[in-house]
């Protein structure tokens, strides 16, 4: 499959860190995929679901963030709908035909930067209902695109971990 690559760096300031994170769209992608802040759009997305897991933007620095018409392998699934992957900091995650990167599982994804090595989703905000629906609401107070927050209700469906 053909990508583009977008690698983007933000020097903050003199004597600031910085900053890096590569994000990769196919060709074939949704709309927004092909847009000019395409970028800024993903950063945007992952940044503020890092603040509400307790962490970061900062600590995505290094990663590499792919997104994927199919869905993948994972771990123990073969069907996943993104897949993250510690020790070489990457996330891949499905487009899902969602008009937004927020309407993907990205945040879940990106729970996963924060909460390293927890694959087997121990801890408890992965299955709790509640934080899941306050970050759906976190993520919706920035889109303004009704199709885009339907696209966030069916995500966090995707995100909860039920098993
Ligand atoms: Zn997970």
């Amino acid at each position: 499959m053909r990508h583009i690559t977008l690698i983007a760096s933000l020097i903050l300031a003199a004597c600031g860190p910085t900053h890096g994170t590569e994000v990769n769209v196919p060709a074939d992608g949704p709309a927004w995929t092909r847009e000019p802040d395409v970028f800024a759009q993903v950063e945007r997305v992952a940044g503020a679901a890092a603040v509400f897991w307790g962490g970061s933007p900062d600590m995505l620095i290094g990663w590499a963030i792919t997104f994927t018409n199919e869905r993948m392998a994972c771990g123990s699934s073969s069907w996943a709908w993104g897949c993250t992957e510690y020790h070489d900091r990457t996330i891949e995650v499905a487009l899902m035909d969602s008009p937004c990167p927020a309407g993907t599982v990205l945040a879940h994804e990106i729970g996963h930067v924060v909460v390293p090595n927890d694959a087997g989703h121990q801890d408890p905000r992965w299955r709790d209902q509640k934080f899941w629906y306050d970050m759906a609401d976190m993520l919706k107070a920035d889109e303004p695109d009704p199709a885009c927050r339907a696209a966030i209700s069916d995500a966090v469906t995707k995100m909860i971990v039920f098993y």
